[in-house]
């Protein structure tokens, strides 16, 4: 089995109990649940029985217990996520307003996340890896895009593969070096796992259907959209699959993309036919929107089948 690493932020995610605007009054809370859309991604893929690990740095504090407690229970390898002595783990406030839209309280930019280093450990965990994922959000931080972009380099420079997914929204697109750190991770990306807009990052395109050939074109090996309830669709040089989301009542979205995005690149990297995995990514999607906490719903490969099996589609 392909051993699959990430290199990203971890954080908790603290949820407001009622939907409003903001956090300008004392409000009841539910937290922490363990966050940071990488570590939800190597805790899906973990689940789903592919070998995993995470380069990444925690504080010295519970919400750095709470993660790493979590992601050994799922057997990620923790082996290179570093204590810093200084600095506390990154946290974030999530409240919803009543339009679905979100606020958000960030502790991450200063705190530990802001010390990921290469260390022998980060780096006899690359020596073992058959693939990485990358996350745009992990890229907001200057240090962070030259150390992806290095990890990115030594993982393809053995052979290995890497999936990208964008997951920019525009206040991050817009940070110095972004941009640019995206279109260099993109130049080496083999699974491309966007989502809305983000399928036109570096394409000048003028349809979503130009986008995906463009990225094909210039060696990217397949696409994958995510739309949501909607579903996902599926396209590489010679196919074009598309798959309806499946009926769920969503509970809290945080953590879907990443789900999916882990189920079919673990299913992808095993060879699985693509009907299925993008079939089994749209049902971890799903699940991972009917719990409350950003990987409280990563079910594994048996549950996801299950799911699958059992509920329509939209
Ligand atoms: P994120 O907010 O985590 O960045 P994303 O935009 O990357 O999410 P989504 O498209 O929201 O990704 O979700 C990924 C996949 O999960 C979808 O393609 C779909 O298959 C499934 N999914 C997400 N939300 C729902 C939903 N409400 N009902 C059914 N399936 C869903
Ligand atoms: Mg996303």
């Amino acid at each position: 089995m392909k051993k699959i690493i990430t290199i990203g932020e971890i954080l908790v995610e603290i949820m407001a109990d009622t939907p409003g605007n903001g956090f300008l009054q004392p409000i009841a809370l539910t937290g922490p649940y363990p966050s940071g859309a990488p570590a939800i991604f190597v805790a899906q893929a973990a689940r789903i029985g592919q070998p995993c690990g995470m380069i990444s740095a925690v504080g010295d504090d519970d919400f750095g217990r709470l993660n790493l407690n979590r992601l050994a229970a799922d057997s990620v390898d923790i082996s290179a996520i570093a204590i810093d002595p200084e600095r506390p783990t990154g946290s974030a406030f999530v409240r919803y307003r009543p339009d679905g839209a979100r606020d958000f309280v960030f502790n991450i930019a200063h705190s530990a996340t802001a010390s990921i280093r290469l260390t022998d450990a980060g780096r006899a965990l690359i020596a073992g890896a058959d693939h990485l994922h990358l996350v745009g959000t992990s890229l907001a931080a200057p240090a962070m895009q030259a150390l992806a972009l290095t990890v990115a380099e030594l993982v393809k420079a053995q052979g290995g593969s890497l999936s990208f997914d964008p997951n920019l929204r525009k206040e991050v697109l817009h940070l110095p070096g972004v941009r640019d750190t995206a279109l260099s991770v993109l130049a080496l990306t083999d699974l491309f796992l966007p989502s809305g807009e983000e399928v036109y990052v570096g394409t000048e395109a003028p349809t979503e259907a130009a986008a995906v050939a463009a990225h094909l074109a210039r060696g990217v090996r397949a696409v994958v959209l995510k739309r949501g309830a909607a579903g996902a669709s599926y396209h590489d040089p010679e196919t074009a699959l598309t798959h309806p989301g499946f009926k769920v009542t969503e509970v809290d979205p945080t953590g879907a993309g990443d789900c999916f995005g882990a189920a079919f690149t673990a299913l992808w990297l095993r060879g699985t036919p693509a009907a299925d995995a993008l079939r089994l990514a749209c049902a971890a999607g799903a699940l991972a929107v009917t719990r409350r906490g950003p990987m409280e719903g990563a079910g594994t490969l048996a549950e996801i089948r299950a799911f699958a099996a059992s509920n329509p589609e939209t």
